[in-house]
């Protein structure tokens, strides 16, 4: 699987993370700015691990 945008920013990133942060819950890979930004007391974020390119 080849991952190469972040799903929110959709910009171009060497290192995403993949996280749940909303519903339905479902895996997708961010950047780590939005990560924290999704990340801040939200019951529904789940970390499952990093891409590196
Ligand atoms: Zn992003």
């Amino acid at each position: 699987m080849r991952i190469k945008h972040c799903d929110i920013c959709k910009e171009d990133f060497d290192t995403l993370f993949r996280i749940q942060y909303k519903l339905p819950k479902e895996w997708v890979f961010v950047c780590e700015d939005c990560l924290l930004k999704v990340k801040k007391d939200n019951p529904l974020y789940r970390y499952g691990g990093t891409w590196k390119r």
